[in-house]
């Protein structure tokens, strides 16, 4: 049996290994270059590879072809794979006949990191013998290779949910449902929901499903499925008084959803309320999310890089507590800035917008606040500064993408950490 993986990511250097170990003809196809690092992997395992084309004749002879997530659906290739009737799979659909180890998988538009290791958190503290990967750390299809584990808490994104056609967790969790990546899916919301659905199509009785009962992109698209699992909705206005959540370490109105999400979850798996309430104290947050950096002259510097969407954003400017100077920009994903509009004349006094194209910021903020515009990060701080006063608070949380003036998000948050520490 022949499979081609295209792309050789994380994720297509996991099939490849998992393809190989399971004893079959693996050919791995990158349109681009591929790492040094992934190359030695790969050539160690003797794996046969091409970098910066992919060769047609290689790859139409596939019996299987497994889809890397940052290869976008409607490239001509893939089409005419489809055309000789190819089967074309996730990574995660490929790997998970190979595991024999109960999943629980998380997806949403905005809090899978958090969540996901807040989860695998809780249960190394329960003594569960437990991995975690998917969009984080590991690839699945790595960790099927030794499938050692019990459990195996998965991140997934969206894309990693494309391509699903019999992949089915015990636990799934939708955190919530908001605009992002739309360029991917034809700009249609219907299209990106589906794809998150995936997480639950295939659930049975014996599974559940925990979910955002106050998002209506979920409960929509749940209409539209035969759903079969045991159903946990989740409100962040839910009781749970056994919980403290003021001494948790996470802190904002979107993290106590994330955890009420977890504990649910946690709970399920049968672990003691002490023990999760220990875990939400010792869990060490993420850093480029709301990370706090430090105080200078009384002004704090908080670093929430990762937000790169205009509902993290939204819940970022919503935790703060003092008046906001707020470098914001990048890569405009279809923004809909009207969300973040009263938000932002409540609790912002200066903006600084940081990115190539500032025009839509301008239109949409310029006209409430003052601003400044700026080419890179160093401009940035140096302008923010100049606008903050003592018991002000320097929040950098672009809506946006980085790759405008950044390599990535943590780049984007490392030079903001960096220059702040300067
Ligand atoms: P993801 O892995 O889905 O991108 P992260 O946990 O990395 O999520 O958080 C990404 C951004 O979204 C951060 O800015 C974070 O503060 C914000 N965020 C986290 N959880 C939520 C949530 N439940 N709703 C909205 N925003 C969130």
């Amino acid at each position: 049996m022949r499979i081609v993986i295209l792309g050789a990511g994380i994720s297509g250097v996991g099939a490849a290994k998992l393809a190989k170990h399971l004893d079959f003809d693996v050919f791995v196809s990158d349109k681009g270059p591929i790492s040094i690092e992934y190359k030695d992997q790969l050539e160690k395992l003797n794996i046969t590879y091409e970098e910066n084309t992919h060769t047609e004749s290689q790859i139409l002879n596939a019996d299987l072809v497994v889809k890397s997530p940052g290869i976008p659906n409607h490239i001509p290739l893939l089409k005419k794979i489809k055309a000789k009737d190819i089967s074309i799979v996730s990574e995660i659909e490929f790997a998970y006949p190979h595991t024999k180890a109960k999943i629980i998988a998380i997806t949403g538009s905005n809090g899978k990191t958090t969540s996901t290791s807040l989860l695998y958190h809780i249960m190394k503290a329960a003594k569960l013998d437990v991995q975690v990967g998917g969009n984080i750390g590991n690839s699945f299809a790595e960790l099927c290779v030794s499938n050692s584990a019990k459990y195996v808490v998965l991140e997934l994104s969206s894309f990693q949910l494309d391509h699903i056609h019999y992949f089915k967790p015990y636990v799934s969790i939708v955190l919530n449902i908001t605009p992002d990546h739309l360029e991917r899916y034809d700009y249609e919301m219907t299209n990106y929901i589906n794809a998150k659905l995936n997480i639950i199509r295939n659930q049975e009785k014996e599974d559940t499903f925990i979910f955002n009962q106050d998002d209506k992109n979920i409960s929509s698209g749940m209409k539209m499925l035969e759903l079969k699992p045991t159903l946990l909705p989740v409100s962040v206005n839910d009781e749970y008084e056994s919980f403290n959540f003021e001494t948790a370490s996470l802190k904002g109105k979107h993290n106590l959803f994330n955890m009420k999400c977890v504990i649910k979850a946690a709970e399920l798996l049968g672990i003691e309320k002490h023990i999760i309430q220990k875990g939400l104290e010792t869990f060490k947050p993420r850093p480029h999310r709301l990370q706090f950096i430090e105080s200078i002259n009384g002004v704090d510097f908080i670093n929430d890089s990762k937000a790169t969407n205009v509902e993290a954003t939204y819940f970022a400017l919503e935790a703060m507590k003092k008046p906001v100077v707020w470098i914001v920009g990048g890569v405009d994903k279809g923004n809909k800035y009207k969300e973040l509009e009263t938000l932002v004349i409540n609790k912002v006094k200066a903006c600084v917008f940081l990115g190539i194209d500032n025009q839509k910021l301008i239109q949409s903020f310029g006209k409430h606040k003052k601003y400044v515009e700026t080419k890179s990060m160093d401009e940035a701080i140096t302008k923010a500064k100049e606008f903050a006063r003592s018991g002000d608070v320097v929040l950098l949380s672009p809506a946006c993408a980085s790759f405008d003036l950044f390599k990535n998000y943590e780049d984007r948050g490392n030079q903001f950490i960096d220059y702040v520490k300067k």
